[in-house]
């Protein structure tokens, strides 16, 4: 299997450091609002290339975390607290907006069929871990006090900008959004490991440290979460490319540092969302969360088939139109299954028209997690020549990973389509028999007043390759 590898810009052949095991690390939310949609295709994602992982066999463990302390409202260090920002702006403290919208992200990947990774911790359980890395990174030389604060030195680095070969003129960390510089800093892209001059008086959430009572910086936790779950070697960490700096770069600043080796192997990140307005969160002043979208009518999984048909590592276009045509399309696909289910019958699996339209499947999720060929492969399977039982097994495989909810929607369709029929009158019902007769018996004239008759007492008929299809007008 292929991916794509951030940090050496190539697409590689993924090799997990120990055979058939992968561990893979997804930086989670900041807990301070409702998820947009734009982060949750990150999620969506991220799931669909553990579930691809798992699908082939690997055996993954993989670990998220919850900011619920120390990200400022600029990832470099300046600006607001955006925990304590959540919480004054509405009157709770701020473990409870802590929990509120924790609660809301879970909620939230529900409805998208995110599966839940298989360790969550919020970074206000490690601070003990937090203290103890960053007092090994300044015994070996790597963070220094100043100002109260303590910032890792990224002087002391062979090369910081592993993502990217930026020029330091063109990056002004720190005064991009109009934030003072920090002048405590010895280098431009040094970055706090832990605060105790707070900049916020009210600040909530303090911890004793050996430098004084503090909060943590935000880069830290995820090295520490990382570490203390999945050791000293990552296979893959996942994320929004937004986060490629500063945050993954100091990630692997202060990680490589207190290790003294390479740390993770494969960087996978997923593109922006971004609306017709060129916003990443909002449509026309509207917020956009999946509780928005199911307040217009959609099923969060339209939103997440809405992604999946397009490559992650491409911008993808938010606009009601867009998820309008995915809408469309989902339906039919799921119109597509539910006739598959009544023609179904009793047959067996054929095994080789499965694997080989399985592997059109895998093919295109082996090319760096093509999710966009892969929904390719589903549509092949109806187009295939073989029989509905081995084409819905198909289905029911594929949405291992895509988690679309497939069969679950087709059934529910089937079951309002027998509701709807078993409400059509017995005089409508005999003329569909009648007409049918005359079909067999090649009475075509017949047939079609029978049709008119039909018609004129509400009801449409239609032949399809399952048989005759009875609609109220
Ligand atoms: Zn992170």
């Amino acid at each position: 299997m292929k991916l794509y590898n951030s940090l050496t810009h190539k697409t590689e052949e993924f090799v997990p450091n120990e055979p058939g095991k992968v561990k893979m690390y997804t930086c989670g939310p900041t807990v301070y609002h409702f998820a947009h949609i734009g982060n949750l295709r990150s999620y969506i994602m991220e799931d669909v290339l553990e579930k691809y992982m798992r699908y082939v066999g690997y055996d993954v463990k993989r670990v998220m975390n919850i900011t619920d302390v120390g990200h400022l409202t600029s990832d470099g260090d300046t600006g607001d607290d955006k925990m304590l920002k959540g919480a004054k702006r509405e009157h709770k403290t701020v473990m409870e907006i802590a929990r509120y919208y924790t609660d809301a992200f879970f909620e939230d990947c529900k409805k998208l069929n995110i599966k839940i990774p298989d360790v969550v911790e919020p970074a206000t359980h490690c601070v003990d871990e937090f203290i103890k890395t960053i007092q090994a990174l300044q015994e070996k030389g790597f963070a220094y006090e100043a100002g109260g604060n303590i910032y890792f030195d990224t002087s002391k680095l062979d090369k910081y900008y592993v993502f990217n070969d930026f020029r330091e003129e063109d990056l002004a960390v720190g005064v991009r959004e109009g934030v003072e510089e920090d002048t405590n800093k010895r280098n431009k892209a040094d970055f706090v490991l832990w605060f105790t001059k707070s900049k916020f008086d009210d600040q909530e959430l303090k911890w004793e440290s050996p430098w004084g009572i503090g909060y943590p910086g935000w880069h830290i936790e995820c090295s520490c979460i990382s570490m203390k779950h999945l050791g000293e070697r990552l296979d893959i960490h996942c994320g929004g490319i937004d986060n490629q700096f500063p945050h993954h770069t100091n990630e692997i600043a202060q990680s490589e540092a207190f290790l003294g080796h390479k740390w993770c192997n494969y960087w996978f990140h997923v593109h922006h969302l971004n609306t017709d307005d060129g916003k990443m969160s909002k449509s026309k002043g509207e917020f956009l969360t999946v509780s928005l979208l199911q307040e217009k009518g959609y099923l969060p999984v339209v939103y997440r088939f809405f992604c999946l048909q397009s490559h992650y590592r491409k911008s993808l276009v938010f606009s009601y139109e867009n998820l309008d045509n995915a809408k469309t399309a989902y339906d039919k696909l799921i119109a597509r299954i539910a006739q598959l289910m009544r023609a179904k019958g009793g047959a067996a699996v054929d095994s080789a028209a499965f694997d080989s339209l399985k592997a059109g499947f895998t093919a295109a999720m082996d090319e760096d997690i093509n999710t966009s060929n892969a929904v390719t492969a589903l549509y092949d399977v109806f187009k295939a020549d073989t029989d509905p039982a081995t084409k819905l097994a198909l289905v029911a495989d594929f949405d291992k990973v895509l988690s679309l909810d497939l069969a679950e929607n087709a059934e529910k369709l089937v079951a309002e389509q027998d509701a709807a029929a078993s409400d059509i009158p017995q005089e409508v019902l005999d003329l569909v028999e009648q007409r049918k007769a005359a079909r067999a018996a090649k009475d075509f004239a017949l047939a079609d007043s029978l049709r008119d008759q039909i018609s004129a007492l509400g009801y449409t008929i239609r032949e399809t390759r399952q048989g005759t299809e009875i609609t109220k007008n």
